[in-house]
């Protein structure tokens, strides 16, 4: 109970002091915590000021379990206990006593039922939709942090992308690089036997399809191997970088195969092209070096000359070594008969 409250003294009467737990009068919400966590088993208190606390800090798990109502009290009402006020008492405890307050009690009982049960509702809703909002906010949250990785990871995957890409050209680029160097001979820039070798199937098997002149040309250095005895190995490698040179300026289709077939020796493939016509290329080929004018002083030529063998498929079903060894025949008969010159031969049907 409230320490110094006018009960005190009457519930000293049937309480134990052992029994009693007194509050102070300032801190009365002390009195009904200690009800709230079972400190205490029954509160005495004001009924009217305990209605008000109730729904002030919602101390809906307490009860009124029992009103004193024969508290003696001089006076019902708060009247000065003067004579002249005796019968204003006298006259309110009549009206009083011939009021019947029960259903108004009944109502009232009803009224704070539903007004608490609204309450509860009320709370409950409030808090669904707090638990909701939390619910929303973790999900934006887990969202947020998901979206923020994935568009991490989808950089990173970007830029790994970007990577095998550079990667992939660079190996494309390499691969190339690899592709022509196997292709190219390293001393001339021409192509080499390799590549000159699948050249000659190709063209000699368009040839078959089309019927049109397939012309090679076998070339060779005369008396190179003076070159090299008499000026050096690396002079001989500058005549086969000029010879290579004075090849290339002679030829003149996009078609026209030159390669170093290999040593001092050079092929030229000409599809399409007659014999006439591959003869006046080996032509050409002469003059154009003879305009170089390397000089070969230890040579019966005293300067650097060409032998050059020429074979034109223009029908039949002569393989491509044949053109090649008839090319290579019509070299050696060149060189037979004195060298710096051409000889030729035409392979169709009739042979
Ligand atoms: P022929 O007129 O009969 O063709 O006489 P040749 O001296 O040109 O022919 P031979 O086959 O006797 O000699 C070819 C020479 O070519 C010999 C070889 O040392 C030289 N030779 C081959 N490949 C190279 C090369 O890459 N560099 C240099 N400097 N010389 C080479
Ligand atoms: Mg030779
Ligand atoms: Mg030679």
């Amino acid at each position: 109970m409230i320490k110094g409250v006018a009960f005190e003294p009457i519930l000293h009467e049937f309480v134990g002091a052992s029994r009693l737990v007194t509050f102070d009068r300032t801190d009365s919400d002390a009195l009904f915590q200690a009800l709230r966590q079972n400190q205490v088993d029954v509160a005495v208190f004001n009924k009217s000021i305990f209605e008000e606390k109730r729904f002030q800090h919602e101390y809906f798990d307490l009860e009124v379990v029992h009103t004193l109502r024969d508290m003696p009290r001089a006076y019902g009402f708060y009247f000065h206990a003067s004579p002249a006020n005796e019968h204003l008492v006298a006259v309110f405890n009549r009206y009083l006593a011939a009021i019947d307050v029960s259903q108004a009690v009944l109502a009232y009982e009803d009224g704070e039922r539903e007004f608490i049960e609204r309450y509860v509702l009320r709370r409950s809703q409030r808090l669904y939709w707090q638990a909701g909002i939390a619910v929303a906010l973790v999900l934006a949250a887990v969202f947020l942090v998901a979206l923020h990785r994935y568009r991490r990871l989808m950089r990173l995957v970007l830029e790994r992308n970007r990577r095998i890409v550079r990667q992939q050209r660079a190996l494309v680029a390499s691969h190339r690089e690899l592709e022509k160097l196997s292709q190219t001979d390293g001393l001339t820039g021409l192509a080499n036997r390799r590549e000159f070798d699948h050249a000659l199937l190709r063209e000699h098997a368009r040839q078959q399809r089309t019927k049109t002149a397939l012309s090679l040309l076998m070339i060779d250095i005369d008396y190179f191997k003076c070159v090299n005895d008499h000026y050096g190995h690396a002079v001989g490698d500058d005549y086969l970088r000029a010879v290579a040179r004075a090849l290339t300026a002679s030829v003149g289709r996009a078609t026209d195969i030159v390669a170093r077939f290999g040593g001092e020796e050079f092929v030229c493939l000409l599809p399409n092209t007659s014999a006439v016509d591959a003869r006046a290329m080996a032509e050409r080929i002469r003059d154009n070096l003879a305009q170089v004018a390397l000089p070969s002083a230890a040579a019966p030529h005293p300067v650097l000359t060409l032998s050059i063998g020429v074979a034109t498929l223009v029908g039949g079903d002569a393989s491509a070594q044949d053109l090649l060894v008839a090319a290579d025949t019509q070299l050696y008969t060149a060189k037979r008969a004195g060298r710096d010159r051409v000889a030729s031969v035409v392979l169709d049907a009739m042979q």
